[in-house]
This record gives C-alpha cells, structure tokens and sequence, in this order.
C-alpha cells in the first residue's frame, strides 16, 4: 500500500531524528565473541547461545561457563552500566580463558582502564559500603586494646589528627594477613594471632601504624593501575621508632604483606 503524505499549508514536517542504532544486548555481545572464538579454534560454535546473569557483587567480576550448548555468564552489578566496548573487552577476556588463550592486550587495556576509572571506583565503594556489613570481634583484646593503642600511635604520630576508624580483631587468625585497613567501613582489621602475649607489642604497633598510614595515604591511580603503598607511604613508615626490628620479626615468621 502505498501511503501518501499530504503537505498542508506549505509546512514542512519536521526532519525526523536519525533513529537508534541497532545496539547489541550484552548477551548478543558474549554469543558473537563465543562463536567468533570457536570458528577461530574450529571448534562446533553452532547453537550455542549466552545467557547472562547479574549478581550482587560489589566488584567488577565476571564467571563464565559452559554448559552443553548454552554458554552461563555470571556478572557483577557494575556490569550493566559499562559500554558496550568494554562488555566486548571483557567478553573477549573470559571467553578467551575458556579456549586457553590470552586475551589481546587491546582488551585487557580497557578493561583495567574501565575498572579504574573514578566512577565505577566509587560505586564499588557504594557497593560495598551497602552490601559488606563488616563483622569483626570488639577492639579490647586478651592482650592489647586497639582503642588506646590507636590513640597513644594517633597522638606520637599523627599529632592527633587522624579520624578514628572502627576498630577490631579478625574474628578467625589468618596465616598472612597482619591487618587491613577498608576505607569503604573506614574501619581497622587486625589479625587476631597478633593479640597474644608472644609476639612483641613494638610488632603489634607496626601493624597498627601501617595501617593508619592508609587513612593517610589513600591509594593514588597512576596510568590506570592502582598504587597502594606509594614512595611517601614507605617514607612515613620508616619514621616508626622500631620499624626495623618489627620488620625484622615479620620477615622471620614469613608473614606477607599487609
Ligand atoms: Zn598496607
């Protein structure tokens, strides 16, 4: 049929808008990538189809599976929100880890770049404020009460200015973690093997003291990596009066980084 517009009194319609692109569903995107890979690795690519799935975690991770002709893809919240370029990078990076491959650098580039960007940084911290309620034992320990500690530490170091965080003992000992600090819960972590009458209380105070350093230093972003424990953090820490023979314990006991 054919339809006829009629121009009435001289008035040109408005021009209409150029309409939409055709954008990709981020299940098309993780299809395509699948089937591009596996005619790339002859493998049979024919049926098989994506099916992804959001999960409430507050980071930007992703799982990939693949299940007879359907291929499972579980991510993170933060992922709706990504453009479409960088849900390809990240389709191209795990579909890869399911063929063995390594992902071209192009795609590993966006990805971190995506990641680090200010914004989804700050609503990883969002996420994790909301959803991480934390749970850790009252910071009057067996042998040190972290509340005092803190204040005697702020007040020789700090002049007295550092805000108080929360803190608190892990509730289970772990073999390498000394302590943490998180600044979503602004709070302080520390290992509850150190609450006991056999490790040095100068070592107990290092931990402390590193971890305050964190609310001073907060990590910096530097080409698109994360820089955690900078040049000045390091500085600082040398300025605690026992650093070397605290250092020179934990390097004794092969506990790691913290
Ligand atoms: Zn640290």
């Amino acid at each position: 049929m054919q339809v006829i517009q009629l121009k009435l009194f001289g008035v040109e319609p408005d021009p209409q808008p150029d309409p939409p692109r055709f954008q990709e569903s981020v299940t098309d995107i993780f299809t395509r990538v699948y089937r591009q890979k596996a005619i790339g690795a002859r493998r049979k690519s024919r049926g098989v189809n994506a099916e992804v799935g959001f999960r409430a975690w507050a980071n930007a991770n992703g799982r990939i599976r693949l299940g007879g002709e359907t291929l499972h893809v579980h991510l993170s919240d933060l992922w709706r929100a990504a453009p479409p370029a960088v849900v390809e990078s990240l389709a191209e990076i795990l579909v890869s880890k399911l063929f063995r491959q390594a992902p071209a650098q192009e795609h590993s580039d966006r990805y971190r770049e995506w990641v680090n960007t200010e914004e989804v940084h700050n609503e990883m911290v969002r996420l994790r404020r909301e959803r991480g309620r934390k749970s850790f034992a009252p910071a009057f320990g067996l042998c040190h009460d972290l509340d005092a500690l803190f204040d005697r530490l702020n007040q020789e170091y700090f002049q007295g200015l550092l805000s108080r965080p929360r803190l608190g003992w892990s509730r289970a000992a772990s073999a390498t973690l000394l302590g943490h600090y998180d600044p979503p819960h602004h709070a302080i972590v520390l290992n509850r093997l150190l609450d006991s009458p056999e490790i040095p209380p100068p070592v107990v105070e290092f931990v402390l003291y590193h971890e305050m350093l964190h609310i001073l230093h907060p990590v910096e972003l530097r080409g698109g990596r994360r820089h955690i424990h900078t040049k000045a953090f390091r500085i600082d820490e040398k300025r605690f009066a026992a650093y070397d023979e605290a250092r020179r314990y934990i390097r004794r006991r092969n506990w790691r980084e913290f």
